[in-house]
């Protein structure tokens, strides 16, 4: 057994309230939003059968190559904790034969062994949609603008929107032909992992980080240069729907993203302030993912938005700096059962209290209520029950008052109020 760490894993992380409690809120946020458009939550394994991502995501991309955290279990069996969401909601969709079209959101952990930085963990948030069996490129222009929806709610302004469309079954065949030729030419400029792509994945080289395979690409031939009549038809939609929305765009001709499963439409939002990981979220069509995994013909589109990017891109919270909490005070033994009720009574008319059982001195329980960020005491004393009142301090303003018994629910919501 190795010695006991007192430090987190690396690239994980903590989230103590008030944090907690901010990345919560956007994760509402998200839910309320995606159900606003009919998605439904989908709730699926942290880890599954290896294989799944291997042939959803593909075995020559980044997540299958290098970042993936896999295992055997006990019993032999290929694990692996998700890397991404859209297998896992394929696999589940089919397994549990959902009915089409059908909307799917997700909210949930997911695990990259990549190098911690700034805006890039081993574990972190995503949130997503699914919608599948929609065909129509209006479905893309809503879902972008979905995503952007999303990111606008948490009051992030410096969202750039970019778009692209790499085709189909029919069209990028010839584009990966002129683009293998291409890259054979410039075979010496490229790095050893893309000299492998060329004949395995070219169009990776396109995600390449490298800066001589970036220039090497600069005059390549892109995706949209080869599309087919049907395809280019489908992105001037998408592209004219997002201009009737009034979301502006960018075209992208190298954004591919990093996944194989992607044909037709792919979309990215950018962030300025985020620095070198500034990819806030993407997504794209993967109309064969479903066939693939034994499914019947199904075409689909969906995005994964990073909350940890979200939330370093956004605004902090200026929340109160109390929280809507009452902390009932009481003054000697024989008033703890008075301060149990009433505490219950705040609790089921929807305020919540706490009570500190352990202070025994009214000085000790104001100082737990100051840790606590309560917004105020209501004090219980053998004088306040002699009169039927409670004394309720606002612990902003030190202000104190007696309220009567049966006031006090009131007293405590003005309180929080104002
Ligand atoms: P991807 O599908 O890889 O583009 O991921 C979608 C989004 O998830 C990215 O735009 C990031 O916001 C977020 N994301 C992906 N990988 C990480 C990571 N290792 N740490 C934090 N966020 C991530």
């Amino acid at each position: 057994m190795s010695e006991l760490k007192q430090t987190r894993p690396k690239g994980t992380q903590d989230f103590v309230p008030p944090d907690s409690e901010r990345r919560r809120q956007a994760e509402a946020t998200f839910r309320h939003l995606a159900e606003t458009y009919g998605y439904r939550e989908i709730i699926t394994p942290t880890f599954e059968h290896t294989a799944v991502f291997v042939k959803s995501s593909g075995e020559t991309s980044d997540i299958v190559t290098k970042e993936m955290y896999s295992f055997k279990d006990r019993a032999e069996r290929d694990l692996t904790l998700r890397p991404e969401g859209t297998p896992g909601v394929v696999r589940a969709v089919l397994e549990n034969q959902a009915r089409m079209p059908c909307r799917l959101y997700y909210v949930g952990p997911y695990f990259r062994y990549s190098r911690p930085q700034k805006g890039r963990y081993r574990e972190f948030g995503q949130v997503g949609v699914e919608a599948l069996g929609e065909a129509s490129p209006l479905t893309d222009a809503e879902v972008i603008f979905l995503g952007d929806a999303f990111f606008r709610s948490l009051g992030i302004h410096d969202c750039t929107t970019q778009v692209n469309s790499i085709g189909c079954r029919e069209c990028r065949p010839g584009h990966r032909d002129a683009l293998r030729n291409y890259l054979l030419e410039r075979k010496e400029q490229l790095c050893g992992d893309c000299r492998l792509r060329i004949d395995r994945n070219p169009l990776r080289v396109f995600d390449c980080k490298v800066e001589a395979c970036r220039q090497a690409v600069e005059g390549a031939p892109t995706p949209r240069q080869h599309l087919c009549e049907a395809c280019k038809r489908h992105f001037e939609q998408v592209l004219a729907d997002l201009t009737q929305r009034s979301l502006p765009y960018e075209v992208n001709d190298r954004l591919v993203r990093g996944l194989d499963y992607y044909n037709r439409t792919t979309f990215e939002y950018i962030s300025a302030s985020l620095g070198a990981q500034d990819s806030l979220g993407g997504g794209g069509r993967y109309d064969y993912l479903v066939e693939e995994f034994g499914g019947p013909d199904t075409p689909a589109i969906g995005f994964a938005l990073g909350l940890d990017r979200a939330l370093l891109a956004a605004p902090p919270a200026a929340g109160p700096a109390r929280r809507h909490l009452a902390f009932v005070v009481w003054l000697t033994e024989s008033e703890l059962g008075e301060t149990e009720k009433l505490a219950a009574k705040l609790r089921a008319d929807g305020i919540p209290a706490q009570v500190d059982y352990d202070a025994r001195r009214v000085k000790a329980q104001f100082k737990s209520a100051d840790a606590a960020q309560a917004a105020c005491c209501i004090i219980i004393g053998p004088d306040e029950l002699a009169k039927g009142v409670y004394s309720l301090k606002d612990l902003v303003s030190g202000e104190q008052h007696e309220v009567p018994f049966d006031a006090i629910t009131a007293a405590v919501r003005k309180r929080f109020r104002d």
